[in-house]
């Protein structure tokens, strides 16, 4: 467990060796998703981040508390405190229950995470399940002297905070000048300060999702479901907080200021977001006609994509770019990808069918300690996997020439070649073969054979053997059509 690990923290604005607080303990808390509809790219990024982060701590001997929320109340529609809440207002399009539609949006959720092999993680709090820790922090926020009610709604006083401690240390901004930024919002009259930010808010007569409270029937802000679980899950001081980079400001800086006061100090150690996402160098937004949900992805069905793309192309391709760099999709970077992917899979795979040389003819001529000691750095230094990835290649480069019989291993330096993938690409990069792609190679190999041996019973007339197997595989709904440049066949 003495890594030499190196973290970018946003906080700090530098890389900073990995200290857990407790180790070999370490807490990881990650915003997840509002669950109020469809899985898109942008739900993939920060899962497929966090998931190298917690697979790696864990490869290192780090026991992980992993906890990502889910959102099933109180993100509004504007991501300010105004609006319909996300949830209840496709509930009522939908005339469901709003928890029908956060178990609905939950489910797919898992479904694709599960696809794109991400590691589910420790525990899954929702804010619904947690009414009485965020009443109670706000008990507390309020005793302290830095939130006021007004109506039956309860807000945070920014003006207040700020004398003391910096609003806007971790998104870099001044208070002053976010004030003469902000809009006044209609509805917002309530508020002391445009910047202050809803801890409880008084339900309408109209809003479905509301709890009993000291102040009013209501429900909580967004803002305040992390600090209550973080703390619940991971104490008043934990290791790692993580999210997009969109996430940092209002969402994590509110954060920061809801846990100083609750709990009197400050909680994270290291923040990690990671960057953004665009396709062909645009935003993704629905507005834009680019919004590709993972579902689109995988089975290719939108008017962007040009053919689908696996579910471990699309995490090959997030893995191939560092976290922190911003990562623009499109068809041509894809089908890169893919192509990638396939070398380093079937690298994989020649790997295992590779025999080693005598050592006592031929001496070695690979350095693959070097080479893995490379993916232990590149990880170490702020989880650089696509450094990782590059490694790997050389390893491939390796197998090919070897498997070519241009040159020679000796049996330990295949051990460890074969340790060093599965290590990185099984269990850190969280890259596997796709069954489907499997079974239809299997399918593949077979129809070439059995052609073969049609073709072989053909040349020497032997019609009865040929026909039984045009029948045989009729039966199967396979369809063999010859043609002038061979047989050719279909699956009915
Ligand atoms: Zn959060």
């Amino acid at each position: 467990m003495d890594s030499n690990l190196i973290i970018y923290n946003t906080l700090s604005r530098t890389k900073e060796p990995f200290l857990p607080l407790n180790p070999p303990f370490v807490g990881l808390y990650v915003c997840g998703p509002t669950v109020y509809g469809e899985p898109h790219l942008g739900h993939a990024r920060p899962a497929i981040t966090f998931d190298l982060v917690f697979r790696y701590l864990q490869h290192l001997g780090y026991r992980v508390r992993y906890v990502r929320n889910i959102t099933d109340v109180g993100h509004l529609e504007n991501d300010e405190d105004e609006g319909e809440d996300k949830i209840a207002k496709k509930a009522r399009l939908e005339q469901l229950e709003p928890m029908e539609v956060a178990q609905f949006y939950s489910d797919r959720y898992f479904l694709f995470m599960d696809a794109l092999n991400v590691k589910r993680p420790s525990i899954e709090p929702r804010a619904s399940g947690h009414i009485p820790e965020q009443i109670e922090m706000i008990r507390k926020i309020i005793d302290a002297g830095y939130a006021y009610e007004v109506n039956g709604s309860v807000y945070f006083d920014i003006i207040n905070y700020n004398e003391k401690y910096h609003y806007g240390k971790l998104s870099g901004r001044v208070l002053d000048d976010m004030l003469s930024n902000t809009r006044e919002l209609e509805g917002q009259e309530e508020k002391r300060n445009p910047s202050d930010f809803a801890l409880w808010k008084k339900a309408q007569p109209e809003h479905i999702m509301r709890w009993s409270s000291p102040w009013s029937d209501g429900f909580p802000g967004w803002h305040l479901e992390c600090s209550a679980m973080s703390t619940k899950y991971l104490g008043e001081h934990f290791d790692i907080h993580g999210g997009g980079m969109d996430l940092m400001f209002p969402h994590h800086e509110s954060e920061i200021a809801q846990s100083r006061i609750a709990n009197g100090s400050d909680s994270v150690k290291y923040w990690m977001h990671n960057n953004m996402i665009t396709i062909d160098g645009q935003k993704m937004g629905k507005s834009l006609g680019n919004f590709i949900t993972l579902e689109e992805f995988f089975t290719g069905k939108h008017d962007s994509l040009t053919q689908a793309y696996s579910p471990m192309t699309v995490r090959f391709f997030i893995l191939q770019a560092h976290y922190r760099s911003t990562l623009d999709f499109s068809n041509e970077a894809l089908q890169a990808a893919e192509k990638g992917l396939r070398k380093l899979l079937s690298g994989m795979e020649t790997l295992q069918r590779i025999i080693p040389s005598d050592i006592s003819t031929s001496p070695s001529c690979f350095n693959i300690q070097q080479i893995k000691d490379n993916c232990y750095q590149a990880m170490n230094d702020d989880f650089n996997s696509p450094m990782v990835i590059a490694n790997l290649f050389e390893g491939v480069r390796i197998i090919n020439s070897v498997s070519d019989k241009k040159e020679t291993i000796t049996p330990s330096d295949l051990e460890l070649l074969k340790s060093m993938f599965r290590i990185f690409i099984s269990d850190i990069l969280g890259l596997k073969e796709e069954s489907s792609d499997n079974q239809n190679d299997v399918v593949e190999g077979l129809m070439d054979l059995i052609l073969v041996i049609r073709k072989e019973v053909r040349g020497k007339k032997d019609f009865a053997t040929s026909d039984q197997i045009r029948d045989a595989l009729q039966n199967l709904k396979i369809t063999v059509k010859d043609t002038k440049e061979g047989p050719v066949w279909t699956i009915d």
